[in-house]
């Protein structure tokens, strides 16, 4: 673990917010690709003595110009929905470099996927013996397994507890083992995902042992996904997954069992939050400064329909007032205007905020915008990206029409 302390990129103050806003208007989502690549520098150097292959977890942030800046990095990707791989490929994927780890989706979808060429990985034995019957048993598949390791704090979060539904239980690999074994299923990569925000690399590495344990059994093995959760910082002094520890530690685990194993394997992970939480920022007006007896509220042009997290998930998301940075910080209770309590923080010390000011939101790149939606009929802001240097739309807010699209408006009633 280390601690870890927040900043605003270079180029992200109040007079170029003020300017975006201007521009493209208001709320506004604002990435920046150079916090994105040195994410996926540092997973690629902590594991540097292995053949390692990354997997952008696109489900945080689906944008598909970010999609092809990952691909531009020699990223693959990581897709829950076939229309996750759908967007991969346009995004020029090799489907090869696509994998398809869904949950619950029907065995047509599954199908699909396979006859587009990706890998699939399956997380269930009925699933798998679906699959085997459909494609013919020599279609290679990924088998997720849960080794119920929970190494991350935040239960709304965590796939890999006992009562979870992600993957097949690693009580059942035997049962595994015979089915594989009855149908001659071509086992090609093994795969868990404990879920978000480890805290222990001794607890994942856990995991990953167990993982490698049933790994053994299988002879045709080209990978081992070992999934995500690398947790970010998300408020100042705030900890985060140490990779280069998890690099040392893993590596060394890794190669030992590929020794054993008879051959190198590739190790894969398919981080989302890692690689874009940080790069992210939301920023939204204050409408109005509240005074009640009980607190000052102050109310932002936006609400849980831009983000939710922090009343989904109780998540923390750091504020900056970039419009007074230098400001005497004073105690708020930041909220949206949305018709239901939408609190994105309480009692939080905040640089003094006066009507008009641009708040910042932090970690805004991972499952903000993704989970946005229209409730009361609001709209969903724009994204601009800051990509070598150069700060560009890269989706246009909504407007009314995109409401409308595809309503029946019924001619009589
Ligand atoms: C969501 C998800 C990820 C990404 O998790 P992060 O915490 O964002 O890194 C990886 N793998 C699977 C299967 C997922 O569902």
């Amino acid at each position: 673990m280390k601690e870890v302390s927040l900043s605003l990129p270079k180029g992200l103050n109040g007079s170029t917010a003020a300017d975006l806003i201007r521009q493209y208007g208001s709320p506004i989502y604002y990435y920046d690709t150079a916090t994105m690549e040195r994410q996926y520098g540092l997973l690629k150097d902590a594991f540097a003595e292995v053949p390692l292959k990354i997997n952008y977890a696109c489900k945080a942030l689906t944008n598909i110009n970010v999609l092809r800046f990952f691909r531009s990095l020699g990223s693959g990707l990581d897709t829950v929905s076939i229309e996750e791989v759908k967007l991969g490929l346009r995004a020029g994927f090799e489907p090869s470099d696509i994998i398809f780890t869904p949950n619950g989706v029907s065995i047509e979808e599954l199908c699909e996927a396979a006859e587009l060429g990706v890998r699939v990985n399956i997380d269930s034995l009925g699933m798998l013996e679906q699959f085997a019957n459909r494609m013919g048993s020599d279609y290679p598949v990924c088998i997720r397994l849960n080794p119920h390791i929970n190494a991350g704090g935040n239960s709304k979060i965590s796939v890999g507890h006992i009562d979870s539904k992600f993957g097949i239980s690693i009580h059942q690999t035997r049962h595994l083992e015979r089915l594989v074994k009855k149908l001659g299923i071509k086992v090609e990569g093994l795969h868990m995902h404990t879920g978000s925000d480890i805290l222990d690399v001794d607890v994942f590495l856990r995991g990953a042992e167990l993982l490698l344990e049933v790994a053994r059994e299988y002879k045709d093995l080209r990978y081992i996904d070992f999934g995500s959760g690398f947790k970010v910082a998300y408020s100042d002094q705030d900890i985060a997954t140490d990779v280069a520890e998890m690099g040392e530690k893993m590596t060394e685990l890794f190669q030992s069992f590929c020794k054993e194993y008879g051959r190198m394997l590739q190790l894969e992970f398919e981080p989302g939050k890692y690689l874009v939480s940080e790069a992210g920022y939301f920023l939204c007006e204050v409408n109005a400064v509240k005074t009640t007896t009980a607190t000052v509220f102050a109310q932002v042009n936006s609400g849980l329909n831009h983000l939710i997290r922090p009343m989904f998930y109780d998540a923390y998301h750091h504020i900056s007032n970039l419009s007074r940075p230098e400001g005497k910080p004073r105690v708020y209770t930041v909220v949206g205007y949305i018709c239901e309590t939408d609190t994105f923080a309480s009692d939080r010390l905040i640089p003094e905020i006066q009507e008009g000011d641009v708040l910042a939101f932090h970690n805004a790149g991972a499952y903000c915008y993704a989970m946005s939606n229209n409730y009361n009929s609001r709209l969903r802001p724009s994204e601009v990206w800051l990509h070598r240097e150069k700060l560009q739309l890269i989706r246009e807010r909504e407007e009314l029409s995109d409401l409308l699209a595809r309503q029946v408006e019924l001619e009589e009633l």
